[in-house]
């Protein structure tokens, strides 16, 4: 995820921060040093940092429990509305994501009974007004209305994957996904909804639910379609692509006489160095920085998948690059073409015939 900087790494997985968390933090503080005093803003800030530290360690649940499963999470990132854990692969039994899902909001339990033991209080105490005095307190109600919320079966989040597994169980894995999805945004409109009357924080959690809950659907859907088909059934190839030596120039050029939707930088070895995104190439050339190199603008880090692989192979690590793209490479490790979402959509609904060819998971 861009826009995000890395704090730590724990257990091999990078623990980062979306930029735009630091602006939650800000506006905290800002608007409790003008209803108090500085003191005030202080614990805001200090509140909002240990639950988010909550949020962590509900991820480090489920990151725990997928490795149980042989599941590794390469980073997890924080985001105003939450914590992104961004697993290798989902569990494939319904099982394993039952006990996955379950394992973030057992932490955020657990976190609620210790702090509730040492308080020796019982929940029924607890409600942000009536523990105003007690930090701890505090902690605790924030920690259980996190394990309340996660439950709501809104796909894609906790409670939505548990609901999913249970379809799953008699439904398949594909179908099982649509019905989540569906249930999942139908939940997330009723949450905005109430949002609007006071909670814009609800509102983009809802927002974010809604499109979550279509990527996710979008990306079972293809992967099913992908299934017993070849990688080289929907790349793009033969593609046209650039020395190391180009320009934002070269490259704006090259998208302007052809239908490619990147640029692929390849070396004098034949190897894929990276990609450079039609926007960005554009953008570079608007900005009047035509003779920007590609090595600059370019993705790096893009994943290759060889060409006699399976397609259904391909569609994790499609969606784990950042630059939705994936090069496809011969047996020496060649470049030969590339992937996205949009030309195995558009190649496999080709075949399809054209009444596939208008259904949602097409866009985006
Ligand atoms: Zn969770």
């Amino acid at each position: 995820m861009s826009w995000s900087i890395k704090l730590f790494t724990l257990g091999g997985t990078a623990v980062r921060m979306h930029l735009t968390f630091l602006l939650l933090v800000a506006w905290i503080a800002v608007i409790e040093w003008q209803h108090g005093s500085p003191q005030d803003a202080a614990r805001g800030v200090l509140f909002i940092l240990v639950l988010f530290a909550c949020v962590v360690l509900h991820e480090f649940g489920h990151i725990w429990a997928a490795r149980r499963y042989g599941i590794r999470t390469p980073d997890v990132t924080l985001l105003p509305i939450g914590g992104v854990a961004s697993m290798e692969r989902m569990p494939e039994k319904p099982t394993q994501e039952i006990a996955v899902a379950l394992a973030g909001p057992a932490v955020n339990a657990a976190i609620a009974f210790v702090i509730l033991l040492v308080l020796r209080l019982d929940a029924s105490q607890l409600s942000f007004g009536a523990v105003q005095g007690s930090f701890l307190g505090q902690i605790a109600a924030a920690n259980l209305v996190l394990l309340i919320f996660n439950l709501i079966p809104a796909f894609p989040m906790d409670g939505g994957r548990v609901l999913r597994g249970i379809l799953a169980i008699w439904l398949g894995f594909g179908r099982a996904t649509q019905v989540a999805a569906r249930i999942g945004q139908g939940l997330a409109i009723v949450l905005a909804a109430v949002g609007l009357m006071g909670n814009p924080l609800l509102v983009l959690i809802a927002i974010f639910i809604f499109a979550a809950a279509g990527g996710e659907a979008r990306y079972v859907k293809l992967r099913e379609l992908a299934r017993g088909r070849a990688v080289t059934d929907a790349m793009i190839a033969p593609t046209e692509g650039l020395s190391v030596m180009a320009t934002a120039e070269d490259a704006a050029a090259l998208l302007a006489r052809s239908a490619q939707r990147v640029v692929p930088v390849i070396d004098g070895a034949g190897h894929l160095r990276g990609v450079v995104l039609r926007e960005k190439a554009l953008g570079a050339v608007k900005q009047n920085r035509g003779a920007t190199p590609v090595l600059e603008l370019m993705a790096s880090h893009v994943p290759t998948i060889p060409q006699s692989a399976g397609l259904e192979t391909a569609i994790p690590l499609l969606f784990a690059s950042r630059a939705r793209c994936i090069g496809v490479v011969d047996d020496v490790g060649r470049f030969v073409g590339y992937l996205t979402p949009e030309s195995i959509g558009e190649r496999l609904a080709v075949r399809l015939g054209p009444e596939k060819r208008s259904s949602g998971w097409l866009r985006g």
